[in-house]
């Protein structure tokens, strides 16, 4: 099922029709407060008054013009303007390809340059999002460059792929901020863990040495995940290594275990909210329902009156 999913989100002939449908376009307001940037700050303006941090991501994915990097960055900036008037900044959080890496990697430097100078600004922080393999070295190699100008820049690493401990011993000496995700795309076994318990091990491995770093003031350490389980094992070994909660960020996505994100606050840990928004939702939504695959029983619900 996660495999057939994940074919449907790349999927060019789907990808033009099913945002069409009246029911699909439902089904995917549970994971999105709306298409629009005001949708987004309503949610968030919630959240903020809750106690959350919040990140927002304006779904999209390879571009075909980088006249369209320069639309992606521009929005972003606005993002970071409307972040002042609030009590707590709203960080952002880009694909690369968003801002044209595949297409011009010195034009996306330079957004991803200025993007983060206007985020310490307005005292946010730019995260670069990790998307499928191909992408991964230059993803790294990018945020190498931004993290020796900028210290409000973050990276997600992926605890499914096998090259990860390396990837996170090459860049910790950068003192970064890592967002560490079990990792969403449909990679080979080559590269990959596919089995669930090994992506988790290798999950629990990572984040114990981030939070290592984490306690000693050299990484911000997020666990991005829903598995709640996972981060008190995580949490359990990092007490035993001398590192608080308050050090241990818990990032989760909107409309996703949302009460289990509340309940892990109250025990200590920062808890972040990334809200996606925006009209090209399709292959991101696809990937959602290829991570818990009763979400497709919930959207075909939305077939009915
Ligand atoms: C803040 C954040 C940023 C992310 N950024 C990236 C990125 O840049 N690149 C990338 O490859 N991946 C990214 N991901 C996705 C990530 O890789 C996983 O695919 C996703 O988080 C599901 O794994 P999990 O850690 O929640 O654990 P799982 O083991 O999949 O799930 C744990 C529990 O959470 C619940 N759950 C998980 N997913 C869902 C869902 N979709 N709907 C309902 N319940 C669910 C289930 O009840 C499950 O029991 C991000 C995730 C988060 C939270």
């Amino acid at each position: 099922m996660r495999t057939i999913l994940l074919w449907m989100a790349r999927n060019p002939w789907l990808r033009a029709r099913i945002p069409r449908l009246a029911f699909a376009r439902r089904a995917v307001r549970r994971f999105m407060p709306g298409e629009d940037v005001a949708d987004a700050l309503r949610a968030a303006d919630g959240l903020i008054a809750a106690g959350q941090g919040i990140l927002f991501t304006r779904l999209g994915e390879n571009l075909t013009a980088i006249a369209e990097a320069d639309a992606v960055a521009a929005h972003y900036h606005e993002v970071l303007e409307a972040s002042r008037s609030r009590s707590r900044p709203i960080e952002i959080s880009v694909k690369p390809t968003q801002l044209g890496l595949d297409i011009d990697p010195e034009a996306a430097f330079a957004h991803c340059d200025a993007l983060a100078t206007h985020a310490a600004e307005v005292g946010s922080s730019f995260w670069v999002d990790m998307e499928g393999s191909p992408y991964v070295e230059p993803t790294i190699a990018l945020f190498e460059r931004l993290a020796v100008a900028h210290d409000n820049v973050g990276i997600c690493l992926q605890a499914y792929l096998k090259r990860t401990p390396v990837d996170l011993r090459r860049i910790l000496p950068l003192r970064p901020a890592i967002r560490l995700v079990k990792g969403a795309y449909d990679e080979p076994a080559a590269i990959a863990y596919r089995r669930k318990a090994d992506v988790d091990a290798a999950y629990q491995t990572l984040a114990v040495a981030m939070a290592e770093a984490a306690r000693d003031g050299d990484a911000r350490c997020a666990l991005g995940t829903h598995d709640a389980d996972l981060v008190r094992r995580i949490a359990t070994f990092a007490q035993a290594a001398g590192v608080p909660r308050e050090k241990l960020e818990v990032h989760m996505l909107y409309g996703i275990r949302a009460a289990e994100l509340r309940r892990l606050r109250k025990e200590g840990f920062p808890a972040f909210t990334l809200v996606a928004y925006g009209d090209f939702w399709y292959p991101w939504y696809m990937r959602r329902l290829a991570e818990r695959p009763a979400n497709v029983l919930f959207a075909l619900r939305q077939l009915l009156p």
